[in-house]
């Protein structure tokens, strides 16, 4: 028996119709009930698009007004204390205070009356942010399935069968945070299981027959007393007798396949396309009488699936005499975009190539047809053999496309010297003659970058893409934005400057649009977290740089000073990380490409005599992969693609590089390798505690250690940073200390921008005097 169903839809709209009724019932335009029922209409569509494909389920419980995981956290009762029940509150304000936070107006001092929000955090390795979990000692649990009672009444007016998706008990608790000093939230499980017991047997009650558990985390390195516990927390949960398809993706459960095969379920469901190794182990061990759920299409990816070879892991399974076999997505379809047919923008040679969620559920249904024929023994004709044809060639038209391919390319990176990606001389060298050249003060204040992107800014890159203003004009107002956030950083002080970013919409966006390899589409959206989304550049061909993508803008701004102004670039892994990548070549070997592109751009801005050269990697530490055991390769590739993008430069010439996270501890021999002249992070936020690791690395080159957040518009006391860079020179060698801020400045106001820089200069200053 053959089934399709999928673990999740895109939530935010063809249109992102989500988005935008948040966003106004949250500017109070809109009343609850009003948001509440675009919210069902977007369900009703969404499932019935599910049903108009052909699945055998239709999937509810996979809708959230801004995140699943929060709406766990209401389901299962275990909002923390401070969002606690008022009256004149109704269940949705509250869930908005704890997913958004909540200051009081008119109050001069708004921290005391501040309901922060939970912490956000991303979804294992997807650029999806969930709302974490918070646990104590005193949490406790209580089921509140009304909310999703009436999801499941409304999915049963359209009268096809529905499997609920949940997030299971275990990876709801790993996903959380112990808030309590010495405090396992693993000790929580006793507690928390008989609410899923509870709400399992609701679910049985109203007719539900199949109940999906979400547990990724079995594709971690996950700790013992999690793995050990999932045989008993099942077992329990078998008692409402409703059934259950455990569901892993993302990562290999290899390590705990057997016992994950062995759990007391009535279904699992594998990802084949991230971890197609398990496969042949689960058609060993998973018993013939449980259903197998093979997730074939890449829930993660938006190119069209080679169905033949799809199909052939289908046969594999009959083979292995499973009965009954499901076909899916390999994870929730949350990460790709609603749809890409009509896109008017996407390069038409390569639209035919992607599949946005609708596009996937149709690849599903044309492959549990020709599953079901083959069982018969049959082949596909008529209508069918003609769409599975039609499909299959532009499959393989893409991996053959000259479009794919660029040989120059090919052969650059196969001739690459091996020394390609080293610097001319060791640091200490270097670091000699860049002080010699540059003869920078002691801790020397920068920014990361980009300056406020105001109304004007936005305005004028609008109307500049809509043609209503021509290129010079554009440019010249862009050039009076650099020549002010020039004067303004000499007026306060600033030793080494930055342009502003003010031509930038977004920093991969800016470079892929001029890059070859990549196309951008018009409404490819993804959430990202609430009720933002991101459309990612495509990056389907050999990458390569046509002409020179940010020189004429860095000659300009730097010949408005006679101090530094860094030439600023976007590294290669960032590139690559916030992209939608092809998959017919290895990842390392695109980043390797990028990093050829970005390369030439470096030494160009050195001949053009830039001295000073930032590449920005914010996403290396996210491109780890989710098993410890594969971080070596991973590190390997990613240091050596920011090398090679960093390295044709002279001895005098200084790199840097930023990251806006901070932790770093368990990768600092990698970023060590990345060997920047200088690095900025973020560590404000941490009371400098981050950068106590770096010391204890003894990490060799100059790093600047955020001294204020520029996540909040508070102007930071002069005191305060005066605090932080004591602390940061009680860890780090004071003669390679930088001072500057955690991040960009391009969500920030002029006004705070400008006194918060002012007070960090000032703060400077005082060390400088005591030297
Ligand atoms: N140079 C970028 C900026 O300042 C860096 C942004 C980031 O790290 N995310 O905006
Ligand atoms: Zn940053």
């Amino acid at each position: 028996m053959i089934k399709t169903h999928t673990l999740g839809f895109p939530r935010i709209g063809e249109n992102r119709e989500l988005k935008f009724a948040l966003e106004s019932h949250w500017r109070g335009e809109t009343t609850e009930e009003e948001l509440r029922a675009t919210a069902h209409e977007l369900r009703l569509k969404h499932w019935q698009a599910q049903i108009d494909s052909g699945l055998d389920f239709i999937t509810v419980g996979d809708f959230a007004f801004y995140d699943q995981m929060a709406d766990h956290i209401q389901l299962l009762g275990c909002e923390p204390a401070r969002f606690e029940f008022k009256a004149e509150q109704s269940k949705l304000q509250r869930y908005f205070t704890m997913v958004r936070g909540k200051s009081t107006e008119n109050h001069s001092c708004a921290h005391v009356h501040e309901t922060w929000a939970l912490e956000m955090t991303k979804w294992f390795d997807t650029n999806y942010h969930y709302m974490v979990p918070e646990f104590t000692s005193s949490t406790v649990f209580k089921a509140h399935t009304a909310s999703l009672v009436e999801q499941i009444e409304q999915a049963k007016t359209l009268n096809h069968p529905i499997k609920v998706s949940l997030i299971g008990p275990l990876t709801f608790l790993y996903q959380g945070k112990s808030k309590q000093t010495g405090f396992e939230q693993f000790d929580l499980l006793e507690k928390l299981l008989p609410v899923y017991g509870q709400i399992l047997a609701e679910l049985k009650a109203h007719g539900i027959e199949w109940v999906q558990l979400d547990e990724p985390v079995l594709g971690l390195d996950l700790p013992g007393n999690y793995l050990a516990a999932f045989e008993r927390s099942y077992l329990q949960l078998k008692s409402s007798s409703i059934k259950i398809l455990l569901a892993t993706y993302f990562s290999t459960t290899q390590g705990h396949t057997s016992p994950v095969c062995k759990l007391p379920v009535d279904g699992l469901h594998i990802d084949c396309v991230r971890a197609e190794e398990d496969l042949p182990l689960v058609l060993d061990w998973l018993p013939n009488y449980k259903v197998l759920s093979l997730g074939l299409i890449d829930g993660r990816n938006i190119w069209k699936t080679d169905l033949e070879a799809a199909l052939n892991k289908i046969s594999k399974t009959f083979d292995a005499g499973k009965g009954e076999v499901w076909l899916a997505p390999s994870c929730s379809l949350l990460h790709v975009p609603y749809r890409f047919n009509n896109d008017t923008t996407v390069n038409p040679q390569v639209l035919p190539w992607l599949a946005g969620a609708i596009e996937k559920l149709e690849e599903l249904e044309l492959l549990k047809q020709a599953a079901k024929t083959q069982l018969q023994g049959k082949t596909l004709t008529g209508a069918l053999a003609t769409l599975w044809n039609e499909h299959q060639t532009t499959v393989k038209q893409r991996t053959q496309s000259p479009l794919l391919n660029n040989a120059e390319v090919k052969a650059r990176l196969a001739a690459l010297a091996p020394t390609a990606d080293q610097r001319g001389s060791e640091f200490a060298i270097r670091q000699q003659v860049q002080r010699e050249r540059f003869k920078l003060p002691a801790f020397p204040t920068t920014t990361i970058g980009s300056f406020p992107q105001t109304k004007n800014i936005r305005n004028l890159r609008a109307r500049f893409k809509k043609n209503e203003i021509d290129e010079t004009t554009y440019w010249q107002h862009i050039s009076q934005e650099i020549r002010q956030a020039i004067e303004f950083q000499e007026r306060i002080g600033l030793d080494v400057l930055v342009h502003g970013e003010a031509e930038r919409n977004d920093m991969v966006e800016y470079f892929g649009e001029q890059l070859e390899g990549f196309t951008f589409s018009a409404n490819g959206w993804v959430q990202s977290y609430g009720s933002r989304c991101v459309k990612p550049p495509i990056l389907f061909g050999d990458v390569s740089r046509p002409k020179a993508m940010t020189v004429d803008v860095a000659r300009f701004a730097q010949s408005l000073s006679e101090k530094p102004v860094k030439g600023m670039l976007t590294g290669p892994v960032t590139i690559l990380q916030w992209s939608f990548v092809r998959n017919d070549q290895a990842r390392a070997t695109t980043a390797l490409q990028i990093a050829l592109a970005i390369r030439d751009e470096v030494a160009e801005l050195e001949a053009a005599g830039i001295g000073m050269i930032q590449i920005d990697e914010p996403a290396y530490r996210e491109g780890l992969p989710l098993r410890k055991a594969r971080w070596d390769e991973y590190l390997n590739w990613a240091s050596k693609a920011f090398r090679i993008s960093a390295s044709p430069v002279r001895n005098d010439t200084q790199i840097h590089t930023h990251m806006c996270y901070s932790e770093f501890n368990d990768i600092l021999p990698a970023i060590a390798a990345m060997d920047a002249d200088v690095i900025t992070i973020e560590t404000s936020r941490s009371d400098m505690e981050l950068l106590r690791g770096f010391g204890e690395f003894h990490y060799p080159n100059e790093i600047g250690p955020g001294v204020y957040d520029i996540h909040s518009p508070r102007v930071p006391g002069q005191d305060e940073i005066v605090r932080l860079i004591r602390k940061a020179a009680q860890v780090i060698p004071p003669e390679n200390l930088w001072v500057n801020p955690d991040c960009g400045l391009k969500t920030r106001g002029w006004e705070e921008t400008e006194a918060a820089l002012a007070v960090m200069v000032k703060a400077t200053q005082v060390l400088r005097d005591e030297l």
